[in-house]
Parts: structure tokens; sequence; C-alpha cells
């Protein structure tokens, strides 16, 4: 009995990889993962806030019912308090100062007519502490803004720039080498013979890891045991994770298992009830590297990089799964070997807000084209052979 995909990522999440903790720049933290809580360094806004360009007031002066105010200077954003030296005149105040001591109420322009330095108030609707952040209100001075564990997006980035933190301790990547096979594959600046293909799983793999800031290694490898054998026991000596694609079915050349089991990798499983992608070898080095390997159709490769290497990735990296997507099908679609299929779609959503997935019908595993007109693979599970029309499936996004 094959394995089923859930089976599969099982076992793949319970061999999580945990490559430890570093510090990184602010400016290259974004897409990591933050393992410090950002705190923050003092009481958030620091001091209380004018939010509006206009005057501040004492209100008790309004409530005795005064309209016009002297005006008695001018508070600037980025300069030092200033005091409201009588409480029945005004300081004019900018977005971003300090509230000058003495106000406590701030009018903005639009409600305003000044005259010779006098400002007379246009409305009766004024209410006490108006058109002022006060100290304090979003955050005291230590308590948490951001909890570790997150990844870091832009928002993150904010936050720990106004804490002060121009480094953030984060989740340590794994080194990771993307190994392909094939003695019919050049690179991709040569001209193929009629019998030869340009690589791409290696760039398609190398692209999908590069938002995480994964600068994968990459490595060709010949149709040949020794040479496969040879190359792979380095690769296991340095890096943590190897990508492999290719060479993983029951082709006379396809010596990856093989020379895998030879250097001590130890089998967790090989092939997955699923199209594209069953020959799927998996396997780890006890207290040492994790070993993906994918068969080689580029289509295959994609899957299986996306369905599994990226979300034990994303646990190695101590983020929690990543929220499910679900879609629901816009047209039937049936398939009848008892494998789980991965059916490339576009994802629509309209004002209903039903998010809606319409097949791109590719020419199988070998169509890469294909991959560049969808967005995502539906995951329609085996055992069954015909998916109406209505119906959601689990969704795998690579856009
Ligand atoms: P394999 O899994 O080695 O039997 O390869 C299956 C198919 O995928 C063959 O048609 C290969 O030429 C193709 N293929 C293998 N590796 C790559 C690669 N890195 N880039 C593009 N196509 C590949
Ligand atoms: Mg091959």
């Amino acid at each position: 009995m094959l394995l089923t995909t859930q089976e599969a990522s099982e076992i793949i999440l319970a061999h999580a990889g945990h490559f430890g903790e570093e510090a990184v720049a602010l400016e290259s933290a974004l897409g990591r993962v933050l393992r410090e809580p950002l705190l923050a360094d003092r009481d958030f806004p620091p001091f209380p806030r004018v939010t509006m360009d206009g005057i501040a007031i004492a209100f008790q002066a309004f409530t005795e019912g005064q309209s016009a105010f002297f005006i008695e200077e001018i508070q600037a954003a980025g300069a030092p308090q200033l005091q409201l030296s009588n409480p029945a005149n005004a300081l004019e105040v900018m977005t971003g100062a300090i509230l000058p001591l003495g106000a406590d109420t701030v009018i903005r322009y639009e409600d305003l007519n000044i005259v010779d330095g006098i400002a007379q108030v246009q409305i009766e609707d004024i209410r006490a502490g108006q058109n002022v952040h006060p100290r304090g209100s979003d955050r005291r001075a230590g308590q948490e803004i951001t909890a570790a564990g997150r990844l870091i997006g832009a928002a993150e980035i904010g936050v720990a720039a106004t804490v002060g933190k121009n480094a953030l301790r984060v989740a340590r990547l794994p080194r990771v080498l993307i190994v392909y096979t094939g003695d019919e594959l050049v690179e991709v600046d040569a001209v193929p013979l009629p019998h030869q293909i340009r690589v791409s799983n290696a760039y398609t793999i190398q692209a999908l890891l590069s938002p995480w800031g994964i600068r994968a290694g990459r490595l060709h490898i010949a149709d040949d045991l020794a040479r496969t054998k040879d190359a792979l026991r380095d690769a296991l000596q340095q890096y943590d994770v190897l990508l492999l694609s290719g060479g993983v079915s029951e082709g006379k050349y396809d010596y990856v298992p093989r020379a895998l089991s030879e250097l001590g990798v130890r089998q967790l499983f090989h092939k997955v009830a699923q199209r594209p992608g069953k020959p799927f070898w998996f396997g780890c080095v006890p207290e040492g590297a994790a070993v993906f390997a994918l068969p080689g159709n580029p289509v295959s490769a994609f899957v299986g990089a996306r369905r599994y290497f990226v979300p034990w990735l994303r646990q190695s990296l101590g983020l929690p799964p990543e929220a499910e997507e679900w879609a629901v099908l816009t047209e039937p679609f049936d398939f009848k070997p008892d494998l789980t299929y991965f059916l490339q779609v576009r994802l629509h959503s309209g004002p209903t807000g039903v998010r809606s997935a319409q097949p791109i019908a590719g020419k199988g595993s070998g169509d890469l084209a294909n991959l560049a007109d969808a967005d995502a693979f539906l995951e329609l599970p085996k055992g069954r052979d015909h998916f109406p029309a209505g119906e959601a499936f689990r969704v795998w996004r690579y856009r």
C-alpha cells in the first residue's frame, strides 16, 4: 500500500529540523522568523501626541464659554514641550508635536477662523482631550508588541524600527543544496542538442526558497552510481537539506534511492499515492541532513517541493502550519486512478467572498508551461474518481 499524501506529510513533519538562531540586520530580516519578542522600549506613544494641525487649549476655558483664543506660540513636531502661560490662551500645534503643558484638547484648523493672532472656534461640539493620542495608550514601556515565532513582514519591520532594534534574533536557515540528476540536462545558457533539455527544476526550486531568505546551492550529477554517491557523500556533510530531482523512478539509470541508502541515509518512504510526483523518496541521516528526492518531471518536482518541503521548512523554523486554504471547483473533474490528484488551477474570488478554482488543463507532469498559467494546485483526494463543480478542496498556492 502506498502512503497517502497525508501520511507522507506527517512523516516529513515528524522529521523537522532545528537550525538554531542568529542575529540579522533589520534590513535583512524580511521573510525571516522572529525568535525574540519585540517589546516597547518606552511608552507608545512616548508623549501625548497631537494628531491634528490646529490649536491646543485648556478644555476648562471652553466649558466656561470662551470661544476666542489668543495664540501665544507655535508648538511644532520635533520641538521640546512648550507651556501655555495663560489657561485662557492657545498654542498653535502641529501633527506629531508634543501637547504643550497646560493644554489638554486640540481643535483643528478646519473648525477655526484665525484673524490677527486670535483663533475663533466655529463649532460647539468639542470633547475634552480630542485630537490627542495619550501617552502610553497603545503600549506601556516593557509590554510585548510582537511575539516571538512570527514571520517577519513589513509590519514587524516597522515595529522593530520603532523600538530601536537594528538587529533581530531570527531562526537560522538550513543550508540547502539543490541537486539535479540527468545526462540529458544542460545549463540554461547552453544551446541544447536535439536529445538534450535545459535544466529548469533547480531554478524553480531555488525560486521557491528565495522568499524565505534561503540561497540554495545547485549541483548537477550525472546518471552514474559511483559519481552520484561521491557527490552526495560530500553534500550530506555540508548541507542540512538536500533537495534532489530526478533519478528516483524505476529507470535503468535511476540511481538516487540506491546511492542514498548505501550512504546511510535512512529511507522513510519511497512513493506516495499521488499524481504527479508519485516516486517521491524521503529520508534522513540520523542527527543529520534531511533528503527530499523528488521525481524529475518539472511539475512533479514543483508540486513535491511546494506540498512537502515548504511545510517542513515552516515547522523547522518554528512557524505554525500555514493557514489552510480551500477553493470551490468551477467545473467537474474526473480522475480514475486511485491516487490523490494535484490539479493545476487558477484562483478567482468575487464579491460573494467565495474563492473558486478553475482547472487549467495541462499535458501532464512534464508540462512546465502550464504551471505559469495556473496559481495553485487543488488536492483532490484519492478514493474517488468524480469531483463535482461546487465542491471545495484544499489549495496549495504558489503565487
Ligand atoms: P526522471 O525523474 O529522472 O526520470 O526525469 C523525468 C523527466 O523529467 C525527464 O523527462 C527529465 O528529462 C525531466 N527532468 C529531470 N530533471 C529535470 C530538471 N532538473 N529540469 C527539467 N527537467 C528535468
Ligand atoms: Mg533522469
